[in-house]
């Protein structure tokens, strides 16, 4: 190595705070706007509407709403196509706990797909052992910003009638053959919390271009009210999950300056997988060549049979260079959680567990042998669109040397 790095190393642009995000002016001037207009709430404002159509044009869909989180998104989403109580949707295991928690809410079972090791994604194949008469929607997450193998899995839901949700809350802008993430499946979500693409603090949003849903997804927003209808009422069991104008007025400041924190990202991965291309032990990231990979995070696949101590010794040596990598990204699959080891749902009811079939409820490990192995084997980087050189130099140096020292 030509340079090394003391202990202390380089702060890397972080996007918990200024360094890694593009707050500024624009944002500024939207929220000088909101505040002097007095009104804060989106059924008055014009913010959040705003920013609505502007990313229904961006992604090229009918509906877009702005709601409170990413985990209220796919709240609304599966709120929209409506199972019945015990009904089921088949999801990852590697996921946020905001994507898992208001199917149970919903009165639904999450049934849990494995994923492919090499991309940490669900496949047609892994998904269809897990289908069943009661299966009521799938949820295809692009994880990390790789996009699924959409084609096969729209293939193979479409020959059962079965509605795709994709979450799209690591993958903005993300593509799968010619197509944005987001625009392929009946539902998307979207969310815009402090650490992805782009950010309002909180917030998420959700997009269709069918009418039917979109009408149900506004309404479960807006407490089932019919806001606008001749004669309105509560219809249906629903939340206020409103975006406020002050996140609004960020978020119509962030939007256009996605593309470019998108083509900087990708970027910024290329140069790293060069840096670390070859490298016994380490495989890159891999995206099939007809998609793009919009790297929420930048995720290596460390083998424990050549690196003394796998994903965790490599983690553990780039975090003492100041690298706040996450060997095993979440450390366990969302079952293993207590809210689904216990079945700590509504008092000690254990609804909607109760309605499900016995065998989705075997939380085993060993029943997901690929899921773990994937699990075991990721050492996720932060990963962030104002990384320069400087950077990138001395992430792909901290690895060789962390390599090197771990083999040697
Ligand atoms: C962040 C995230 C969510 C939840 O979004 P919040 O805004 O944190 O509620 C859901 N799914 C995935 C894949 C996420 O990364």
């Amino acid at each position: 190595m030509a340079t090394t790095f003391t202990k202390t190393g380089i702060q890397l642009p972080s996007d918990q705070e200024a360094s890694g995000r593009n707050l500024g002016q624009a944002e500024l001037a939207n929220l000088v706007e909101v505040i002097g207009s007095g009104t804060l709430n989106s059924t008055k404002g014009r913010f959040v509407k705003q920013l609505e159509q502007e990313f229904a044009d961006k992604l090229g869909v009918k509906h877009v709403f702005a709601c409170a989180s990413g985990t209220a998104a796919v709240h609304t989403a599966i709120a929209a196509v409506d199972p019945e109580p015990g009904e089921e949707i088949i999801t990852s295991p590697i996921t946020d706990m905001g994507a898992l928690s208001p199917i149970l809410y919903q009165g639904a079972i999450p049934v849990f797909a494995e994923v492919d090791p090499r991309t940490w994604n669900l496949t047609a194949e892994t998904i269809e052992p897990c289908l069943s008469p009661r299966t009521k929607a799938i949820i295809a997450t692009h994880l990390f910003g790789n996009p699924c193998e959409m084609d096969e899995i729209i293939a193979l839901a479409d020959s059962r009638n079965i509605p795709v949700i994709e979450d799209c809350a690591q993958a903005f802008l993300a593509q799968h053959r010619g197509c944005y993430a987001g625009t392929i499946g009946r539902i998307s979500c979207f969310s815009l919390q402090q650490g992805k693409h782009i950010t309002t603090g909180e917030g998420g949003m959700v997009a269709t271009d069918d009418d039917a849903l979109a009408r149900r997804m506004f309404l479960f927003i807006n407490k089932g009210w019919g806001y606008g209808d001749a004669d309105p009422d509560h219809y249906f069991l629903a939340l206020n999950y409103r975006m406020s104008e002050l996140q609004g007025a960020v978020g119509v400041g962030q939007l256009p300056k996605l593309e470019r924190s998108v083509q900087r990202r990708v970027a910024a991965a290329r140069t790293l997988t060069q840096k670390l291309t070859p490298l016994r032990g380490i495989e890159t990231p891999y995206v099939h060549p007809d998609n793009v990979h919009t790297y929420w995070k930048y995720c290596l696949r460390v083998d424990a049979n050549v690196i003394p101590g796998g994903s965790d010794a490599l983690g553990k040596q780039l975090k003492a260079r100041q690298i706040s990598c996450a060997p095993r990204y979440v450390q366990k699959p969302a079952f293993m959680c207590r809210v689904f080891q216990e079945q700590k749902t509504f008092g000690n009811s254990r609804f909607p567990f109760t309605l499900a079939r016995p065998e989705v409820l075997q939380y085993d490990p060993q029943r997901f042998p690929l899921t773990m192995q994937a699990l075991e084997s990721v050492l996720v980087l932060p990963w962030n669109e104002n990384y320069l050189d400087k950077h990138l130099d001395y992430i792909a140096e901290s690895i060789h040397e962390s390599v090197f020292h771990l083999c040697n």
